[in-house]
């Protein structure tokens, strides 16, 4: 036990010592799994959207660590690529991102405040996103208290019943706008329910709701599309975009070819190869048996990073440009992956096996989860050894 914790420490002195480079290749070395960001095809996407936009803002919404990937990271190649209003969930999504982006920058909050939190708020600079009479009643005291105006975004409920005014909140807000006092509206914004099916009665009916209910507030700039919203016609753009899912890739059009780049590369190393007869069975519940003389690979993903255990007896990973069928249940660490259509001299423990990539993109493990592409790339786990690529 001594010797083995003594012999430990030059080790891990040196690698404290390695530089930036060699550090990073002994990460990867260690790693059981590796998630790659191409940010060039992040800022190709952000720019794809916002040239749709016909000189309208488009921002980018990096809310849940931008949906996986990681908003440190991605928030400033949409800012370099001409972006000034993020969107996050939280406040603190906010505080972290703040010392991330220059000043110019817009961050909202789209779940607003939290009685409590408007001091956080103001200090940090954020823009609350107010969804309710009481957040306009806190936000406009809080204005009262520091002696200045406060930047807000107001949403209003057109139709999704999830956040935002509801009508009759709106009507009393129009009735008595002294309750506005102090808070300048940056924008006012509602929600899409149903933007990714462009056929759906909701979206002319969010629409026409909007435009009516809008008038309501003073004027201000007007905030409605999110990624698919956009692709729903310039009638949905209004003067701010807020697009989160296909900038990182996820086809904001579900029933079309995906007009984005894909962004993610996920990749997992085989841990452990096994021959095995007809008849043996793999994993927890012995839900896979082998019908013919079968190869079964380790591969060093599970449940735990997010690999998702819907995927147990009928999910893939890819090799080669081979689909390679998961074996059994997906258990916490580890995945078990029938690899007997791989060359035997192509594999061995360390090969990397595709998860999420050009042939099996996130939407497509989504399908196979029975899930969105949204959950896949959220639930990425904090065990990847993640690389970003220049633009
Ligand atoms: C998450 C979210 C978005 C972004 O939606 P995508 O479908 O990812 O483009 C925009 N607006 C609001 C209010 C959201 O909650």
């Amino acid at each position: 036990m001594n010797v083995r914790v003594q012999a430990a420490l030059p080790d891990r002195d040196a690698r404290l010592h390695t530089p930036c480079a060699a550090g990073d290749a002994t990460a990867a070395a260690r790693a059981g799994g590796l998630l790659t960001v191409d940010l060039a095809a992040l800022r190709h996407n952000y720019q794809t959207l916002r040239a749709m936009l016909n000189g309208r803002a488009c921002a980018a919404v990096v809310k849940a660590d931008a949906y996986g990937l990681g908003a440190a990271e991605t928030a400033p190649v949409f800012y370099d690529a001409g972006c000034r209003h993020f969107f996050v969930a939280h406040l603190d999504e906010g505080l972290a991102l703040r010392d991330t982006l220059p000043d110019d920058s817009a961050i909202m909050v789209l779940n607003g405040l939290m009685p409590g939190a408007e001091a956080d708020c103001a200090a940090a600079g954020l823009v609350p996103v107010l969804n309710c009479l009481e957040q306009v009643a806190g936000w406009s005291a809080h204005a009262h208290r520091l002696g200045r105006r406060l930047p807000a975004f107001i949403q209003i409920d057109t139709g999704m019943s999830r956040m935002g005014l509801p009508e009759a909140d709106l009507a009393r807000l129009a009735a008595a706008p002294d309750r506005l006092d102090g808070i300048v509206i940056e924008a006012v914004m509602s929600h899409l329910a149903c933007a990714d099916e462009p056929d759906h009665p909701a979206n002319a009916e969010q629409l026409a709701n909007f435009r009516a209910r809008r008038a309501w507030l003073p004027d201000a700039p007007a905030s409605f599309a999110n990624s698919s919203g956009i692709f729903l016609g310039p009638d949905y753009h209004f003067d701010i975009a807020r697009p989160g899912a296909a900038l990182y890739g996820l086809n904001p059009q579900p029933h079309l070819d995906n007009p984005m780049r894909p962004v993610v590369r996920l990749q997992a190393k085989v841990v452990q190869l096994r021959d095995i007869a007809p008849g043996a069975h793999v994993g927890y519940g012995w839900r896979f048996r082998a019908e013919r003389p079968t190869r079964i690979a380790t591969v060093a993903v599970g449940y735990a990073d997010g690999w998702l255990r819907s995927l147990s007896d009928h999910g893939a990973v890819w090799m080669d440009g081979i689909r390679l069928p998961i074996a059994g249940r997906v258990s916490m660490d580890s995945i078990t992956v029938d690899v007997t259509a791989i060359a035997p001299d192509r594999i061995r423990p360390g090969s990397l096996v595709d998860l999420i990539g050009p042939d099996q993109p996130a939407d497509a493990v989504a399908a196979m989860a029975g899930t969105i592409g949204y959950e896949v790339l959220t639930s990425l786990g904090g065990r990847y050894h993640r690389r970003y690529l220049a633009g």
